[in-house]
């Protein structure tokens, strides 16, 4: 009889890139070959509100965006960037930042070198850097001012901001085949077009291609896959992944983790970010949470402990378990910003709540550390396991506040201190 082969793994395939470094002072983030996937956001403060639009940045930074894209609209936005880089510094927080330019890029770049020096890297999107004889010219500034200050660019196409003139001679191309194609297949081909070719112009004028990120954002998941699985295909310049204009909440949560899990499994995807509309009032770190969770839950990155937590059911009418989930999952990431620094490696720690007997001391036992709450009708006890074993049963009114204590108690004695941590919460 044959003997039977074990199941493969499901690891994500591997995209050959080059790799594309984005500098501030001593921080170096690593975009490609083979560097982890990084996490990006970018701010929604009017960039010429440089205190506001520093604090913003410093909390994107603190949840989590290893990079920051903020936009540099107006000659004022310029001139305000190397105070939001000074105001960041004074913080201890050195995330680099992206500069996000539209239409006016090679104007600002070239008149404000201050702007052009405090940015890390700079979107560039082909589709509205000018017309005709002038497009060629203004990019060549754009690059110019890279290649002048050592900056990684994005070519950053979007297909709201197509460029026009390059859709309309595809287009016409397509009308002349024998069987013209669909128009979605010529959008998509113009989007590559667009990336890659602007990616060669830049290296005709001197930008070395290791320092070029590309990408080609749509609105569709099953068009952003195709897109990118093609774009991938076709070079191998660091990709910046994101589906543009996802949405707010749970719709453009899930339509952001379904096209951004699809491709970062095939390997595709250097960067991410997560284009979240918050709803009034919602912090703006919502994004970078979600693109963490992306993922951590693929097994790409690990950056929080993971909280295992079962439904709930008819076995657990009260709202306790749900309590304690919340609240355990809220300590868990709000310590994060000290604990990251103090305690190496805490972000490895599995945490279960689950809600009763029949899988909690199971599913407890898997992790590091977990509780098995008591469904109705069970007694009012809670057994905690650590390591696998049994090592107590909690009980009464406060049951919350004495696991969160058990789970800090744990986190010290497992995570040895670092010595000197330099801690800027
Ligand atoms: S562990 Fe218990 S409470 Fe949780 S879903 Fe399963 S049966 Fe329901």
């Amino acid at each position: 009889m044959q003997e039977p082969k074990p199941i493969e793994l499901a690891l994500p395939r591997v995209r050959e890139s080059l790799r594309s470094e984005v500098v501030w002072g001593s921080r170096v983030v690593a975009v490609g070959g083979g560097a982890p996937v990084v996490v990006q956001s970018m701010t929604n403060t009017d960039t010429e509100q440089a205190v506001e639009t520093a604090l913003q940045v410093k909390e994107l930074a603190l949840a989590g965006s290893e990079m920051v894209r903020i936009t540099v609209n107006t000659p004022e936005a310029a001139k305000a960037v190397p105070y939001i880089r000074e105001q960041l510094d004074r913080m201890g927080i050195d995330v680099p930042l992206i500069g996000d330019f539209h239409f006016n890029g090679h104007r600002l770049l070239t008149e404000f070198p201050d702007c052009a020096q405090a940015l890390s890297k700079y979107r560039i999107n082909p589709g509205n850097v000018g017309k005709g004889d002038k497009h060629d010219r203004q990019f060549g500034q754009m690059i110019e001012a890279a290649v002048r200050w050592n900056k990684a660019i994005r070519i950053g196409v979007n297909w709201g901001s197509l460029d026009q003139e390059l859709l309309a001679s595809m287009m016409d191309e397509n009308s002349r085949r024998a069987v013209p194609w669909d128009a979605k297949p010529v959008m998509y081909e113009a989007l590559i077009a667009s990336a890659i070719g602007s990616a060669k112009l830049a290296e005709s004028m001197g930008m070395p291609a290791r320092q070029i990120a590309l990408s080609c954002k749509v609105s569709g998941v099953r068009d952003l896959i195709a897109v990118y699985r093609e774009l991938g295909r076709r070079c191998n310049y660091p990709l910046h992944l994101g589906l543009t204009e996802a949405g707010m909440g749970t719709k453009g949560t899930v339509a952001s983790s379904t096209a951004l899990g699809v491709l970062l499994q095939e390997g595709i995807g250097d960067t991410i970010r997560v284009s979240l509309t918050p709803a009034p009032g919602e912090s703006r770190t919502q994004e970078v949470v979600i693109a963490s969770e992306i993922l951590q839950s693929l097994g790409l990155r690990t950056f929080v402990p993971s909280v295992t937590a079962c439904p709930g059911c008819g076995r657990t009418t009260s709202t306790t378990f749900q309590e304690l989930t919340q609240q355990i999952d809220d300590f868990l990431r709000a310590q994060m910003p000290v604990w990251r620094v103090r305690y190496p490696g805490v972000e490895h720690l599995k945490v279960a709540v689950m809600g009763c007997i029949v899988n909690g001391p199971g599913e407890s036992k898997h992790a590091d550390i977990g509780i098995s709450l008591p469904g109705t009708g069970e007694a009012p006890a809670a057994p905690v396991f650590i390591d696998g074993e049994k090592r107590m049963t909690l009980r009464g009114e406060n049951i919350a506040t004495d696991f969160q204590k058990v789970v800090e108690d744990y986190i010290a004695q497992r995570f040895t201190a670092a010595p000197s941590a330099a801690i800027s919460a």
